[in-house]
């Protein structure tokens, strides 16, 4: 019987377009996914939109759009990001969709005839203008421990202080300004607290379900006090109106808080998949030997782990098997965050040209089953898909196959020797353990593995030196086998990096002219078999694009900047500055550039018989036309520069702090009067 797999990752909030952090939890399941399609499993693996709550009702609102044209608008950019990088959802729905609705009230319907809901007045603060109450994010104030101003309503982010919104000093709404006004209100409770919550969940998150590191950080929130009671509180399912969400049954003006129906989200897009199909979700979900298993970051732990498993389980449902947690991607050993910026645009990557599966490859690389940070380093990044993807293993059979299309037709040799056999005796051996390397999201260790083979297989041809057998006589044997053994090899590594090289694994299979592989290929060879004419399967990365990777800050800090922002570099000779060759230049003309929202296109008279063209970041600080007939400097030899939108040659000066977030200006050098171009400036 086939292994049968209910596999989510975790929902996006609809209130943004993906960051490259969404990208790496994306990445990791769908490579665990297809490792376990690769071995026979039959895996449903299904995301979707949280569409709900109220920072998507007051984005919209200020969008001037409606909630649900809001969430639809966003979820349409999706596909670009997923299918860009070979992320492949058999189903990507909505909280907002009918099936979200109708599940969720059933599962508080459940939940509520268990008698585990109950209803509190709760006094919370309520903005008089807006005629709403506001959650914590939309209450600032004047820290009640530090007395810093402009503090959001559950902590302080100058001190760390942490408090209740009550406590703020000179309280106001963060959407009208209005001063809020405590009003009490009827609020639904999940009692997490009853002892069969409390007992339940004290064995689900123990019993091997989570990693070791996650059920032990767990296991503290069940600390008991003197009387033998549990830390677990109850839990606020409902929020007032107005709210984008789902009205709670029997209660008009209540909805669900979004973290109650976010979730149940994962059944509502099953459910739209399996109908789709026309299977029955509720027998899909009854099968003993059913395994559902959640990936997610680990800023959503508690969710996953009390309130979701507790919901499924009170409400006569199955609880998760798995929950996987992983933990954030860092870029250069900074924090991504949402006011500085998210590092590394996913679809700036796709648009300069960049090979998804250079990120895939990376990703896995460097992932492992802990709850660990993993850091994108882009020298690192460049030097693991060049030397290592592109120089170890690609480079297998780009070696290998033109001596066996020239020299014999494409047919690869059945009898390929004592030491090529021994060869891929030893590639194949590993097989299974790599399986469960990918099972047990040891990416980065099956990555380590596969090259290190890669090793194995490019000694095998340094030692045999292909490219000498070649102009010998009478070695024609030899080469047709040394070059086979190279392809049978190449096919074997491919099958083990497939579940993280998708399309490359679909370009190789035309080349070897083979149906799509299989774990369970790896036992068989391909033995006397044609293949075809080979054609390049990957480019090396190029380093000069990746500064183009970062994406300029999304936001400006108000903060008052200081002027530089920047020690003095290093001491140079004289020498080195004479490297320099800095001319006066007049703009001829300078156009602003389509597709991009930091440059200038400048055409520059430098004295020479022809113009030059220089891209320049300076779109933020000058007009087009106020800059045609001015004089400016230019670093004459450097490099030039391929950039998307044509060649650069060469770099306009201009000062600007340090920190690129730092609104502080640009400024565009100019020589005084009477310069003219072509002079140098030294
Ligand atoms: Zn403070």
């Amino acid at each position: 019987m086939p292994r049968k797999l209910f596999v989510t990752t975790a929902l996006p909030y609809a209130n943004a377009a993906f960051h490259i952090g969404h990208m790496m939890e994306y990445i990791q399941a769908d490579t665990w996914v297809r490792a376990q399609r690769m071995r026979g499993a039959e895996v449903n693996f299904v995301c979707a939109d949280d569409a709900h709550g109220a920072p998507i009702m007051i984005a919209a609102d200020k969008a001037g759009k409606t909630p649900q044209q809001f969430v639809a608008d966003i979820a349409a950019g999706r596909p670009a990001f997923l299918n860009g990088f070979h992320i492949v959802f058999d189903q990507w729905h909505s909280t907002d969709a009918p099936e979200n609705h109708a599940l969720s009230k059933a599962v508080y319907l459940a939940l509520r005839r268990n008698e585990l809901i109950e209803i509190r007045s709760v006094e919370q603060f309520f903005d008089p203008d807006k005629g709403m109450f506001l959650a914590d994010r939309f209450i600032k104030g004047e820290c009640p421990k530090c007395h810093h101003l402009d503090q959001y309503g559950d902590n302080c982010d100058n001190c760390g202080a942490v408090y209740a919104p009550t406590e703020l000093i000179n309280p106001y709404s963060a959407l009208s300004g209005a001063k809020p006004v405590l009003k009490s209100s009827d609020h639904y409770f999940f009692k997490l607290s009853d002892p069969r919550c409390v007992a339940y969940l004290e064995q689900w998150t123990q019993d091997g379900k989570l990693q070791p590191e996650v059920a032990n950080k767990v296991r503290e929130w069940f600390a008991r006090d003197a009387d033998g009671k549990s830390a677990l509180s109850d839990w606020d399912i409902s929020r007032d109106a107005p709210y984008f969400g789902i009205e709670i049954p029997d209660a008009p003006g209540k909805y669900f808080y979004v973290w109650l129906d976010a979730p149940v989200g994962y059944l509502a897009s099953l459910k739209a998949l399996l109908e789709r199909r026309g299977e029955d979700m509720d027998a899909y979900l009854a099968q003993p030997d059913l395994e559902q298993v959640h990936f997610i970051g680990k800023d959503i732990i508690t969710f996953h782990t009390l309130f979701w498993p507790a919901m499924l389980h009170f409400s006569g449902r199955k609880a998760p098997d798995h929950v996987y947690v992983h933990g954030f991607l860092t870029v250069s050993g900074t924090k991504m965050s949402k006011s500085r910026g998210t590092g590394i645009s996913p679809l700036r990557y796709l648009e300069l040209g960049f090979n998804p599966e250079w990120l895939r490859y990376y990703i896995a690389a460097k992932l492992n089953p802990h709850v660990e940070d993993i850091d994108f380093n882009p020298e690192d990044f460049v030097a693991r898909v060049n030397a290592d993807l592109v120089g170890k293993y690609i480079n297998i059979a780009s070696r290998a196959a033109g001596f066996l299309s020239k020299r014999f037709g494409g047919r690869l040799s059945a009898d390929l020797g004592v030491e090529g056999q021994m060869l891929l005796d030893g590639l194949r051996a590993p097989a299974q353990a790599l399986a469960q390397l990918y099972e047990d999201r040891e990416f980065g260790k099956a990555v380590r593995e596969v090259m290190a083979l890669a090793d194995r297989v490019n000694a095998f041809v340094d030692l045999h030196k292909p490219w000498e057998l070649a102009k010998l006589a009478g070695q024609d044997a030899a080469l047709h086998d040394v070059c086979s053994v190279c392809i049978e090899a190449f096919r074997l590594l491919t099958i083990y990096l497939k579940p993280i090289l998708p399309a490359l694994a679909v370009q190789v299979e035309a080349f070897l002219r083979v149906p799509a592989m299989q774990f369970a290929d790896a036992g068989r060879a391909l033995g006397a078999h044609t293949i075809a004419a080979y054609s390049h399967l990957m480019q090396r990365a190029d380093p000069k694009l990746l500064e183009a990777l970062f994406e300029p800050p999304a936001e400006v800090p108000s903060a008052a900047p200081d002027p530089g922002g920047e020690a003095i570099a290093a001491e140079i000779a004289i020498a080195d500055f004479a490297k320099l060759d800095l001319r006066i230049a007049r703009i001829v003309e300078a156009a602003l550039v389509e597709d991009s929202d930091k440059l200038l296109r400048l055409t520059l008279d430098v004295g020479e018989a022809e113009p030059r063209t220089v891209f320049s970041g300076i779109k933020s600080a000058y007009h087009p036309g106020d800059l045609a007939g001015k004089l400016t400097v230019l670093v004459a030899n450097l490099a030039p520069r391929k950039m998307k939108f044509g060649l650069s040659q060469g770099m306009v000066l201009a000062a600007s702090h340090a920190d690129t977030q730092v609104d502080a200006g640009i400024y565009i050098l100019e020589p005084w009067p009477g310069a003219k171009p072509g002079m140098r400036v030294r």
